[in-house]
């Protein structure tokens, strides 16, 4: 009998039915990585219910030398939530909001819980927790800790990792690690919560967390202003954040960009032709009234300034939520593009935005002539999510070559090959390129300590020794 087949067994005598998946037409779907970036393959869907079954199904793994995939929404973008071989375990059914305490500003909820379902359940409480994504249908609680995800609310209240307050998982071995405070200060020792946010699954699985709630605003305004160049977003940004004080949201896309999500069905762009350069603005206040002046004061002395080409406010939610979908839908446009491409998410510090779309698009046109740039992000963060496109199927189109390219711009302004999505499988070797050496080896120190039969989602992060 296989590894698997007896591992199969002791797991049925273990676990409930409803935990346990072998039908392939069920698994197949966790297979497919979102962008058709690869299909992988799995012995078995493990789907536990409680963190019990959960620390049971790691130590029958640990016990068989069977290694484990954890997967949340399988919205990923670095192929870490794709098994190959490895048992997966999908925390689909772990989703229960295990309380919310509206006066301490905390919510504990389990690793499966999806992001919207989290905003409604902070919503119902008045209150909000503002992590924000694309993907937010879709990614659960475990993936963006795991991912230590950012999105669209960065700026004003940081990535994953600062809202979280306390973590429950699973460790290599099975035991678990009771680690569901929602304390603001403790100071005890090693924050050991802190090994989980970012681990992309490598250090154990992720079973339920408690996060930081926030006020929610009571004035809200969005505003998308046309700009010529990549350094007039950034004079734009430092009006806003200086000049109004309420900036939440900014983000740029440039016309390329544009171009490629407008025909998707829902988006609408405010400008046509679209200009080189859209900023996609959100402010938010704790008042109803009077800080919408600021910002209309703000807008018009960027353009009186020539800063800005022209700005318009949308006018209800309903115009709000139609400006963020041309954002949100970015993603999914690349998935119309037939020619060949390769995406980036890169970050560099703020003042070094323009620099880096200039000269990272220099590069890349010396390698692929006539090279379209989709360049769009989080630019109040530092943040572009740079996609280049092959001219056509002809072109010639070193993906590799312009991979190193672009991160070696990114590098060289002080950046990091990974702002948000993580390393995951597709870029293992880059951070070999990229990473301290004295912190590679810090980091597999790590993983050897708490996994040293490399039982957890071993592909990710690290080349294979
Ligand atoms: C349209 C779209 C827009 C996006 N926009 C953004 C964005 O703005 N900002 C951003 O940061 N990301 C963005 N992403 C990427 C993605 O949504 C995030 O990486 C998200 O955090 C993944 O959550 P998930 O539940 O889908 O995790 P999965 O994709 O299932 O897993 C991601 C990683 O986490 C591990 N993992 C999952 N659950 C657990 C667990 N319980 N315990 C341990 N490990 C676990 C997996 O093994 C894998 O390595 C976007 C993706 C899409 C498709």
């Amino acid at each position: 009998m296989t590894n698997t087949a007896a591992l199969l067994e002791k797991l049925r005598a273990g676990l409930s039915a409803a935990a346990i998946v072998t039908d392939p037409a069920i698994i197949a779907p966790h297979l497919e990585e979102w962008r058709a970036r690869g299909v992988g393959n799995t012995p078995f869907l493990l789907t536990p219910g409680s963190v019990e079954e959960v620390a049971q199904i790691v130590r029958l793994c640990a016990e068989a030398g069977v290694a484990i995939t954890p997967q949340g929404g399988n919205t990923g973008l670095v192929g870490g939530q794709t098994p190959q071989g490895e048992v997966l375990i999908s925390l689909k059914r772990m989703n229960r909001v295990r309380g919310v305490d509206a006066t301490a500003d905390v919510i504990t909820v389990e690793a499966g819980a999806i992001l919207a379902n989290v905003h409604d359940a902070a919503n119902a409480a008045g209150r909000r927790f503002p992590l924000s994504l694309g993907s937010q249908g879709s990614a659960t609680i475990g993936g963006l800790i795991s991912t230590n995800a950012g999105g669209v609310h960065v700026l004003r209240f940081g990535m994953m990792r600062d809202l979280v307050l306390g973590i429950e998982a699973v460790l290599p071995d099975g035991q678990i690690f009771h680690g569901l405070r929602s304390l603001r200060k403790d100071n005890t020792g090693y924050d050991l919560k802190q090994l989980f946010i970012g681990a992309e699954g490598s250090l154990g699985v992720v079973t339920a967390a408690t996060l930081r709630l926030f006020p929610r605003p009571a004035g809200h305004l969005v505003a998308m202003v046309a700009l010529e160049t990549p350094e007039a977003a950034l004079e734009l940004l430092q009006r806003a954040r200086d000049e109004t004080g309420a900036l939440a949201a900014f983000e740029i896309m440039n016309r390329t960009s544009v171009e490629l999500a407008r025909n998707l069905p829902g988006v609408r762009v405010p400008f046509d032709p679209p200009p080189p350069w859209l900023a996609l603005l959100e402010f938010e206040s704790a008042v109803p009234d009077g800080f919408r002046d600021s910002i209309e004061a703000m807008l018009a002395s960027a353009i009186d300034d020539a800063i800005a080409q022209d700005a318009t406010i949308a006018e209800s939610e309903k115009a709000a939520a139609d400006f963020w979908s041309l954002r949100e839908l970015m993603a999914a446009a690349h998935r119309t593009v037939k020619t060949p491409q390769v995406s980036h998410d890169t970050s560099t510090p703020v003042s070094a935005v323009p620099a880096f779309l200039h000269q990272a698009g220099a590069a890349v046109e010396r390698l692929s002539p006539g090279v379209r740039i989709v360049a769009f992000g989080h630019a109040g963060d530092g943040n572009i999510h740079y996609t280049a496109i092959a001219a056509n199927a002809e072109s010639r189109f070193p993906a590799e070559q312009i991979s190193a390219a672009v991160h070696d711009v990114a590098y060289a302004l002080g950046g990091s090959i990974s702002a948000e999505h993580g390393i995951g499988v597709f870029r293992r070797a880059e951070l070999v390129r990229f990473k301290d050496p004295v912190a590679l080896a810090t980091m597999r120190a790590v993983k050897h300590a708490i996994d040293p039969l490399n039982i957890m989602n071993p592909r990710v992060l690290f080349e294979p020794d």
